[in-house]
This record gives structure tokens, sequence and C-alpha cells, in this order.
């Protein structure tokens, strides 16, 4: 079976393409001879500053350092599901695209979604509950909507939005089943529209990067990487809540940020694993995790007989991923933080901190406006639902070698088991 893997154009005039507008062109500010060794931490492009605000929408002036650019044409998005990861991230993302812009609301909560249309300007007509969301079909101002509820909830509102005629930006995990992916696939197919996961590091400069060193050859031949993705989960923060919720969030840690070393771990070797051997653990007694796993270790075989080690937990604080070569190291350590990602080189020659002329934070506006110029050009996306339902399936194949003592799995490259 032909290797289904999606990859962004990462040449040079790829970047080049994808940066119009926004960091005037200078992307790479290494030049054709490839990226820049930063002279110094807070040189160009590497931000540094406080965690973002958890503010509810504008435009935090310490992060966005990217005043809305001009464009002729924007397509019209509807959020739903108005809680952190919206509210602090992309609805402000939103109000700096250039070829997308806020035109409607859906949330259980009315007062919420008041407060937040009063501030963004999105007319009274075009906030949505739940219940009166099939209306947007009647709505020509709403192009697209992004669904941004629980994982186990993606699912309703990507198929009824679908059904009204939009296209759809889902959050990661796509669902919590596979099932629900191709309910969602099949939606979109008798829509005709198009349907993006919103696996930001596809977007977001240093993991671009990395990418590119990866194909260009600079690290050698590759034969292994190791991703570590972890972070506290508080059982106090309400958007902590429903991820100790199996029902919910379909899984714990691995589904929550593990997919993040998996998605990209498969990004970066250019193909889908062909075993997976995984383990889970989690503390005796501690209450949040009666439902899902604390901690999780995963191991990769590519078809190429490569490796990678993947490990997620709710427990620690860190994101990160190495990628070993021949002729080099590279450590993107923070990986995958919402700004302030970084990239060292190790070759024999000396360490080198890459540096972009654009931001991390940029991956949000960036990710955005990849599915509005998608609609409009009638391109791919580079992250489709497809994409989506592999990495579903893979997160099912781990909790099930988990559940089998770390029993291999052998894998189709779309994900499914095989055999
Ligand atoms: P959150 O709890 O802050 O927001 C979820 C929203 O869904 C809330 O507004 C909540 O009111 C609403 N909701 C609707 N029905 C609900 C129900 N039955 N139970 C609970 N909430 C319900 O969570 P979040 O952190 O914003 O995560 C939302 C989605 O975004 C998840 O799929 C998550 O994986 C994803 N996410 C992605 C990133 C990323 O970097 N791409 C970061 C954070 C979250």
């Amino acid at each position: 079976m032909a290797h289904q893997i999606w990859t962004a154009d990462l040449s040079r005039r790829g970047f080049m393409a994808g940066a119009s507008g926004l960091a005037a062109g200078a992307v790479l500010a290494g030049g054709a001879a490839g990226p820049a060794v930063a002279q110094q931490q807070g040189a160009a492009g590497v931000v540094e500053g406080p965690d973002l605000p958890n503010a509810l929408v504008g435009r935090p002036p310490e992060v966005d350092n990217e005043l809305r650019q001009p464009e002729t044409r924007r397509l019209g998005w509807a959020v739903a599901g108005l809680g952190n990861f919206a509210t602090s991230y992309q609805i402000p993302a939103l109000g700096r695209a250039r070829h997308s812009e806020l035109k409607g609301l859906v949330s259980g909560n009315p007062e919420k979604a008041a407060d937040i249309a009063a501030r963004t300007g999105v007319p009274d007509g075009s906030v949505y509950s739940y219940e009166t969301f099939d209306q947007i079909a009647d709505n020509p101002e709403i192009d697209v909507v992004y669904v941004i509820t629980p994982n186990s909830l993606h699912r309703d509102l990507v198929v009824r939005a679908f059904e009204a005629g939009k296209h759809v930006m889902v959050e990661k995990p796509m669902a919590t089943t596979p099932e629900d992916c191709e309910a969602m696939i099949a939606a979109r197919d008798a829509a005709g529209k198009k349907l993006m996961v919103a696996y930001r590091a596809h977007f977001e400069p240093y993991n671009l990067m990395a990418g590119t060193m990866i194909r260009d050859g600079r690290l050698g031949d590759v034969s292994f990487m190791a991703s570590d993705h972890q972070r506290p989960l508080k059982p106090e923060d309400p958007k902590d809540q429903w991820r100790m919720k199996k029902d919910l969030a379909g899984g714990g840690s691995f589904t929550d940020i593990g997919i993040y070393s998996l998605n990209g771990v498969i990004w970066f070797m250019g193909e889908s694993p062909a075993a997976l051997s995984a383990s889970v653990y989690s503390p005796p007694g501690d209450e949040r995790f009666a439902e899902v796993e604390a901690v999780c270790s995963v191991q990769l075989r590519f078809p190429s007989g490569r490796l990678a080690n993947l490990s997620s937990s709710y427990i620690a604080d860190k994101k990160r991923i190495d990628v070993f070569g021949s002729a080099g190291v590279a450590t993107l350590d923070p990986a995958t933080e919402y700004m302030g990602n970084q990239l060292m080189l190790k070759t024999s020659a000396g360490t080198q901190e890459m540096t972009s002329d654009f931001a991390s934070q940029e991956q949000f506006t960036r990710e955005i406006d990849h599915l509005s110029r998608a609609i409009m050009n009638d391109t791919d996306v580079l992250t489709p639902g497809e994409m989506g339902l592999r990495d579903v399936r893979l997160i099912q194949a781990v909790y099930r070698s988990a559940a089998e003592n770390g029993a291999w799995v052998q894998l189709n490259d779309d994900g499914t088991a095989a055999g």
C-alpha cells in the first residue's frame, strides 16, 4: 500500500508563498543557504515574555506583534465552543488574520456569547445556541465553522456544519473514535466542502524549519526520533474538568497532548508507523486519573525500519522533539508551545540556535488563513480529515497495545490495524 503522508511545501518558495504579506517575505533569515543562527537569545523572531494571558478577546500587545493586515477578501468564520482555547487564542487570531474574520458565535452560554459578540462586533443575529445552530445555513456571512468543543462533541457540530453548507476546521483530536471521524469525512464529501484538523504545529516556524532540515539532509540519515509532550492536569481548572472524563476526552494525556508527539514524528519521518507498542501508568489513588491515563509511553517502528519513542503525561511540564541524524541532532525545545518555541541544531561544528523572522505565535493566524486560502483557491488543506482519522486510529491502537501489556500492534499506513 502506498504511504499516505501529508507534508507541507517546505521549499523556500513554499515558505515565501506561505508568508505572503505576513513577514514581508522575509521568512528564513538565513536566505537560500538555510536558516540563520541567532546571535543571541531575543534576536529577531525569537520571542521572549510571559505566557499568553488568558484574556477573552482583543490584541494582547505583548504577544501580538502583528496588527491586522489589509486584505481585500476575507472569509467569515463562526467559532463553536467559547472555552479557553477559543477565547484566549483563536478568536484573537481571527482578529489579526489576513484572509479570515470572525462573523459568528455558537455557544451554550448566552451571556458569554453576548459578551464576546459585543467585544468582537458579531451581530446578535449571528449568535447561535447549540439548539439554533442549524439556522447558520441561512447566514451568507459565514463560510467556515471552527469547532472548539470537548473532543467527543466535535462530530455532532462538524456534521451539522457541513449539512448547513459550511466548511469546517475542527480541533485536535478530531474525535474520540474512528467512526466519528469517518462520519465527518462522509459529511464533508456529501457537502463538497473542506475539512481541516487544527494541527497548528504545521504552521509553526520552528517545526517547519526542522522539517526542512530533515528533508534537505542537513541532519544526514535520520534513524530515530524522540518526542515528549507533558503538562500538569489541574482539576480546579474548568478546561481540565472534561479532560478527566473518558466519555468527553476519549483518553488521557496521550489523546490530549501525546497527539503532538505522534503527529509531529510522523510528519518529520515522512511515513506512518508499521507497528507500535504502548504502556500507560497512573499514580494509584490519584482521583484525576480515575478514568483516563496520566502517563503513556509508546514505541513506534516505521516501514523503513526506523524507530521513535513518544511519551505523554499529565504530571510534568515538557514539550520537546529530538531528531537524531548521522550529521546532526535537531532539538525543538519547547516544540509546540503557543509562543517562544526554539530549535537547536547540534553538529560536529557546534550547537546553533536557529531563528525565524516570523514568530511562533503566528501559527494561529497562519493555520486559520491556510484554510481560508484553500477554500478561496480550491486547493488541498495540509492537515485534512484523513490525517485526523489516521491519528485517532493510531491513538486507539496505543490504548489497545497498553491494554494487552504492550503487545505490538501491526499497522497499515492509514492507521488501521493490520492482520
Ligand atoms: P474548554 O473547556 O476551555 O472549552 C470547551 C468549551 O466547550 C467550553 O466553552 C464549554 O462550555 C463548551 N462545552 C460545550 N458542551 C460541553 C460539555 N458537555 N462539557 C464541557 N464543555 C462543553 O476546553 P479547551 O481547552 O478550550 O478545549 C476545547 C477543544 O480545543 C478540545 O478539543 C481541545 O483538544 C482543543 N484544544 C486545542 C489546542 C491546540 O493547541 N490546538 C489547545 C487547547 C485545546
